[in-house]
């Protein structure tokens, strides 16, 4: 329900935690006029930040110009300017902002800092209509199992050590893969016949991967397992564990609905195991769009407009107080008071 307005609210949201510089354009009702990105990769030495810094000087104006352009709009049909504040690396997230910043003063409109993690959480609820689902946020960083309740969303679970996207690319890295590596190992994943067993790690509701990890780099280094083994054994280890404590989070909740997000959830097999896993107890797993699923600058313009509209405190930096917007690099999800999402 969005509050009555006069002309339809038109946000631009930046995206810029980590490898990718996004722009989204999106309106109040949820439409999305434009999503334009451009992700850092290469072949190899995986994600270095001040490259990151660097790569996103370097594209945000064409990226801007593309995401107006594809629109349809003019600048000026902007009401309001939605960024990544946190969490993420800092040159990154510093880039982003600057860039806010100045986007905002050019245009004359106020600016909103948005959580990335609750961005991923949004865009979720908005492409899947899901009412109040366990949402299982895998990407590069990040790996977490949420769910609402009181003002919060709250982690019932989460990764111990690295995310599942950076556990990937890490070994992806190691094989000479190549960055990011989620794609390439689900392709290689793909021809894998043989299961070698891997150290499989859930602790309560919290998962570990950094022990998955150093034993998949000790087998490739070995030289006798084939790497389409290796890869399909990764996938169905690591996944299977987080199907688990998603399918306990679900039960000790009651949530009847699972939303899947972030990077991580492009791939197939994944979602798959999840689809299983929630038909078996009468549940519903929703994916999310891969234009969607990853990062990009649609989901924190959605957010954006979420929380000026909906939110019962006033979430923006107004004009005049600009200069002072600033970023955050370790903001969790559970750090933000949530004052725009009803009570069930
Ligand atoms: P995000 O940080 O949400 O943009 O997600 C990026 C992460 O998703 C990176 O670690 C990628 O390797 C990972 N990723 C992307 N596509 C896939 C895939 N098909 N399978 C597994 N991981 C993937
Ligand atoms: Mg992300």
């Amino acid at each position: 329900m969005t509050k009555k307005k006069t002309k339809r609210t038109i946000c631009l949201g930046i995206e810029s935690t980590a490898h990718t510089f996004g722009i989204g354009i999106v309106d109040e009702q949820g439409k999305i006029l434009a999503n334009v990105k451009d992700m850092y990769s290469s072949e190899k030495g995986g994600l270095i930040p001040v490259e990151l810094a660097k790569h996103h000087a370097r594209v945000c104006n064409d990226i801007l110009a593309n995401s107006i352009k594809e629109a349809g709009i003019e600048m000026k049909n902007i009401d309001l300017i939605a960024y990544s504040y946190s969490p993420g690396l800092a040159p990154s997230l510093k880039e982003g902002t600057i860039f806010a910043k100045a986007l905002a003063k050019e245009l004359k409109v106020p600016l909103v800092p948005v959580n990335h993690c609750i961005a991923h959480l949004e865009i979720g609820k908005l492409v899947t209509n899901a009412k109040d689902p366990v949402y299982l946020f895998c990407s590069g960083a990040n790996t977490q199992i949420i769910g609402y309740a009181s003002g919060k969303y709250r982690v019932f679970g989460e990764t111990l050590d690295v995310g599942v996207g950076n556990f990937i690319d890490n070994f992806a890295r190691h094989a000479g893969i190549g960055f990011p590596g989620g794609p390439k190992i689900e392709e290689l994943a793909k021809k894998g016949k043989n299961f070698i067993e891997l150290p499989y790690s859930v602790k309560g509701m919290d998962v570990s991967f950094s022990g998955l990890l150093t034993n998949l780099k000790q087998k490739y280094d070995l030289g006798k397992y084939k790497i389409e083994n290796l890869a399909y054994s990764l996938q169905e280890t690591s996944f299977s564990m987080l199907a688990e404590v998603s399918e306990r989070a679900m039960a000790h909740l009651n949530k009847k609905e699972l939303v899947l997000i972030g990077g991580v959830g492009a791939n197939k097999r994944f979602c798959e195991m999840l689809e299983i896993m929630c038909r078996e107890r009468g549940a519903k797993f929703y994916s999310v769009p891969l234009s969607l699923a990853g990062d990009q600058g649609a989901m924190i313009a959605w957010t954006g407009i979420v929380m000026q509209n909906l939110g019962k405190k006033d979430h923006k930096i107004s004009i005049k107080n600009i200069k002072s917007a600033d970023f955050d690099t370790t903001e969790r999800v559970d750090d933000v008071d949530i004052d725009w999402v009803e009570e069930k």
